[in-house]
C-alpha cells in the first residue's frame, strides 16, 4: 500500500481529503456516497477521524478497512491517545496494519466534551502525540503524520513553545504535519518558517475547510483557535440570510487562500469535507488540481 509521502512526493501539488466517521447507517451512506465521488477525482489520500467513544472508534476503524480494501484511496487512519491504555493502542495498530493501512495520523486528542477540554491521562497509557509517534513507528513501516497549529495549540503558552513541541514529534518519527484551520495564507506560512528556523525540513500540509455555511464559519473560528478576520466576516456575515450568496463568496474566499497556498508551494491541500463532496470537487476543481482522465 503506498503512503502519504510517497503520494505527494514530485508531479505537482495534490489534494486530499478528511472524513468523520458516521453517527448511524443513513450517515454512512452519506459518507460512502462521498467516498466514491472524490475517489474519482484521485485525491492523494483520504482520512477518518478518530472519536472519544467505542462505537465511532468503530466506525473508524471499519470504514477505513473498507476504503483500504474497497476503494483505490490511499487511507490514513487517525489516532488518539485518549482513554487508551498503550496495550490498546497496539491493538488498534496492529489491526490497522493487518487490513493494509499503511499511514496513521497520531495524535494526543482532546477528552469527550469540549474541542480543547482538559487533558486527563489514562493511567497505562501516553501523554503527547509524540509519545504515539514513537510507539506507532516502533511497531511496523508506517508513514506517520501529526498535527500543527498556525496560531499554536490552544494549550500552549507561546508560539516558541509550541514550534518546540512540533518539532519534537518530527524528531520522533512523523513524516509530515497536517495544519489545522486557518484564515489567512501568511499564518500557515509563518508556521512553517518557524519550523525551518527551528532546523527542521518537515513536509506541512494546510488543512482547508470549503466555506458554504455560517455553521462551517463558526466550526473553522473554533478548531482554528482564532477569531476571525474582520475583512472576512464583513464579507459573509452579510450574506447569513442568503445560503445561495453565502456559498458563492465561502468558495471564492476558500478558493483565493488555496491559489495563494498553491503559490508558495504547499505539496498538498488536505479539505475538511464535512462528509459531503461537492464543494470540494468544486475548489479542487477551479484550481486546476482534477487530473484530466476524472
Ligand atoms: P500534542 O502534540 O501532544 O500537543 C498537545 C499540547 O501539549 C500542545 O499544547 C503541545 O504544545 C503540548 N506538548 C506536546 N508535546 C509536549 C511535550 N513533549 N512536553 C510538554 N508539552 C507538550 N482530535 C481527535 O480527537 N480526533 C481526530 O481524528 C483529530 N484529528 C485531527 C486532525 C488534524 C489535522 C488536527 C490539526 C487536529 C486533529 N484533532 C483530532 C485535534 C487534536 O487531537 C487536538 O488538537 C488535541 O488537543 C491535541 O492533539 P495533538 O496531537 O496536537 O497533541
Amino acid at each position: 500500500m503506498t503512503t502519504v509521502v510517497e503520494r505527494l512526493r514530485g508531479d505537482g501539488p495534490k489534494f486530499s481529503v478528511e472524513f468523520f466517521p458516521p453517527r448511524d447507517a443513513e450517515d454512512e451512506t452519506v459518507l460512502w456516497r462521498s467516498i466514491r465521488e472524490l475517489e474519482q477525482i484521485d485525491p492523494a489520500y483520504m482520512s477518518i477521524t478518530y472519536g472519544a467513544g467505542g462505537s465511532s472508534r468503530d466506525g473508524t476503524i471499519r470504514n477505513i478497512a473498507r476504503a483500504a480494501t474497497e476503494t483505490t484511496l490511499v487511507p490514513m487512519a487517525h489516532l488518539t491517545a485518549v482513554d487508551h491504555s498503550v496495550a490498546e493502542l497496539r491493538n488498534v495498530i496492529g489491526w490497522y496494519a493487518s487490513v493494509g493501512v499503511r499511514n496513521i495520523l497520531a495524535l494526543r486528542g482532546d477528552p469527550p466534551g469540549d474541542v480543547y477540554g482538559e487533558w486527563v491521562p489514562h493511567p497505562d497509557g501516553l501523554n503527547y502525540a509524540e509519545e504515539l509517534v514513537e510507539l506507532v513507528r516502533s511497531l511496523g513501516d508506517f508513514c506517520v503524520g501529526v498535527s500543527a497549529f498556525p496560531y499554536g495549540h490552544p494549550r500552549s503558552p507561546d508560539l516558541d513553545t509550541d514550534t518546540r513541541h512540533l518539532v519534537r514529534k518530527f524528531r520522533a518519527g512523523a513524516d509530515f504535519g497536517i495544519a489545522q484551520l486557518f484564515f489567512d495564507a501568511e499564518d500557515f506560512l509563518r508556521l512553517r518558517d518557524r519550523v525551518a528556523a527551528a532546523g527542521c525540513e518537515a513536509m506541512l500540509i494546510p488543512g482547508v475547510m470549503p466555506l458554504t455555511t455560517p455553521r462551517t464559519l463558526r466550526t473553522t473560528v473554533k478548531l482554528s483557535g482564532a477569531p476571525a478576520p474582520s475583512a472576512l466576516l464583513d464579507r459573509l456575515e452579510p450574506l447569513a440570510g442568503d445560503p445561495a450568496a453565502f456559498r458563492a463568496e465561502g468558495l471564492d474566499v476558500v478558493t483565493a487562500l488555496c491559489e495563494r497556498l498553491l503559490a508558495e508551494g504547499v505539496p498538498d491541500l488536505h479539505f475538511y469535507t464535512f462528509n459531503r463532496s461537492k464543494a470540494t470537487r468544486e475548489v479542487v476543481s477551479r484550481l486546476g488540481l482534477v487530473p484530466a482522465r476524472a
